[in-house]
């Protein structure tokens, strides 16, 4: 059973993001990216797929810059097997990336996709399901649990009310969630081995993909400064203060 793991490149977690003085974007100049966090809880799943001998190759995929190779050298490190880039200068948005995903399932065929639930630069929380429906695939999103057999995919759910179970025939696309599991440290033997793994490269028109994009950003903007909170003496005072002052009550 082979498994593809998309893997993207955002800006790393604890990067305390910039929006660029003419409102076009986010400053990524110089700043330290990292594999998207939700895409190492989905390569760690999909390797342990491997050690409980389930899957038998993994292979992770990054569309993006030629940069995206050091993400797909990160997810070999933690144990993906191979890698494909899908490079492209272009700003890739979630559909031309679910489509470019698409045309590598058709001529990979894996039995099951791993993305993660959302890239956190973005937060589309679009490419998974897209990429489910362009395929025919059922899809299970959100992923805190997941068990391969018998050509099922048996997936338990984060949802509002609490957690859920689904079935599935696969192939299949399933989404990680936060607890889904907690990705081992990639260890210097690893490292290095990773750099051996094959890794092609690919144009989106070698997949015969139109990666143009179809949404504009008008605009990007910092969030309002929040003011300082403070402290209450009791409750009459709060109350007054939502009275009178917040005037929410
Ligand atoms: P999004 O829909 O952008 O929030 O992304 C959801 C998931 O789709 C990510 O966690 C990745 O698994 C995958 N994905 C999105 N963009 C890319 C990309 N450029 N390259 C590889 N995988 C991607």
């Amino acid at each position: 059973m082979k498994i593809l793991v998309p893997v993207k490149r955002v800006v790393d977690y604890n990067v305390k993001v910039r929006v660029k003085a003419d409102g076009t974007g986010v400053d990524i100049a110089n700043v330290k990216m990292s594999m998207n966090p939700f895409d190492e809880i989905a390569v760690e799943e999909a390797v342990r797929l491997k050690e409980a001998g389930i899957a038998t190759e993994v292979v992770a995929v990054s569309c993006g810059v030629a940069a995206c190779q050091e993400t797909i050298r990160a997810a070999m490190a933690i144990g993906a097997d191979r890698g494909i880039l899908v490079e492209s200068e272009i700003e890739l948005q979630p559909l031309a990336v679910a489509k470019l995903l698409k045309a590598l399932c058709d001529k990979e065929q894996p039995t099951v996709v791993i993305c993660g639930k959302q890239a956190i630069d973005d937060d589309s929380n679009q490419t998974g399901q897209m990429l489910a429906a362009l395929l025919g695939w059922p899809q299970a999103t959100f992923a805190s649990k997941v068990q391969l057999a018998d050509g099922v995919a048996s997936v338990m759910r984060e949802i509002d009310g609490g957690l859920e179970t689904l079935e599935m025939k696969l192939p299949a696309v399933v989404t990680t969630d936060l607890r889904l599991n907690e990705p081992r440290y990639a260890t210097l033997p690893n490292i290095m081995k990773a750099k051996k793994k094959p890794l092609d490269i690919v144009k989106p028109a070698d997949l015969g993909v139109d990666v143009t994009p179809r949404l504009a950003t008008l605009k990007v903007a910092e969030p309002p400064k929040r003011s300082a909170g403070v402290r209450v003496a009791d409750v009459a005072q709060l109350v007054d203060k939502l009275k009178n002052e917040a005037k929410v009550i």
